[in-house]
Formats: structure tokens, C-alpha cells, sequence
């Protein structure tokens, strides 16, 4: 395992993608960076006119790092502008889990532009999670 970037440099990567979220319904507006393999990447929220198609952020994220061939999650930032700093929704801490080999080393932070700062380990997050080990 690659040792994680920063936190710093995840939130700088988490604040500046919030600004690219496509949220023109919700306005809730939401951008993530998260480490696999040594490498960043980013993600934001990505609505749709037919609610039921929008993407989070954090999943955003972990698609173009998985389509990047990384397969280890190693951290997760995630800024949205509420206060306290919003966690992951149930979908992405089951996405996150699928290439988290050791959730209780993965530490997931949330943030917001005022600088409020929450953070847990995936562990905590969605512990007993349904994962590949239980499948044939
Ligand atoms: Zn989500």
C-alpha cells in the first residue's frame, strides 16, 4: 500500500472539484478526491434532469480511478457546503468498500469551504459491509 497523500492535498483536490459539480436542481454541490494506488483522483457531483441518473461525487471519483486500472483506495475527501461537513451516502460507502482491502485504513475526511473538518475511517462508516469475500 501506497502511503496517502496529504489530507491537505486531498481537500485542496475535494474543494476545487466541489466547483465543478453539475448540480443545477439540488443545489447541493459536492466534489471528492480520493487516493488508490499513490494517485489522485477527482470527482463531483453530476445531476440529471431525471433525478434517479445522478451521480455522486465520490463515485465519480473511484469510476476514473478504477478505469485507471487502480483497484486500492487508500483515502477519501469530500467537501460539500454543509455544516457539520456531510459524510458519504449509503451508495458510495458501498462503492468505496468494493476496493477497500483494509477499510479500517482508509481514512475518509469531509469538509466544507468554511473549514469545518469531520473524518472516520471506512471501517466506521459501513462496518460489516457486504463485500466479494462473501460471494462463491
Ligand atoms: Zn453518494
Amino acid at each position: 500500500m501506497t502511503s496517502p497523500a496529504s489530507s491537505a492535498a486531498l481537500e485542496t483536490r475535494a474543494l476545487a472539484a466541489q466547483q465543478r459539480a453539475y448540480a443545477p436542481y439540488s443545489k447541493f454541490r459536492v466534489g471528492a478526491a480520493l487516493q488508490m494506488n499513490g494517485e489522485l483522483f477527482d470527482g463531483a457531483n453530476i445531476e440529471n434532469a431525471s433525478y434517479g441518473l445522478c451521480m455522486c461525487a465520490e463515485r465519480v471519483a473511484i469510476f476514473a480511478g478504477a478505469l485507471a486500472g487502480k483497484r486500492d483506495l487508500e483515502a477519501v475527501a469530500v467537501c460539500t457546503d454543509a455544516s457539520p461537513p456531510s459524510s458519504p451516502c449509503g451508495a458510495c460507502r458501498q462503492v468505496l468498500l468494493e476496493f477497500a482491502a483494509d477499510p479500517a485504513a482508509v481514512t475518509v475526511t469531509a469538509i466544507n469551504p468554511k473549514g469545518e473538518r469531520r473524518s472516520w475511517t471506512l471501517a466506521q462508516l459501513i462496518p460489516d459491509g457486504f463485500s466479494g469475500r462473501e460471494l462463491p
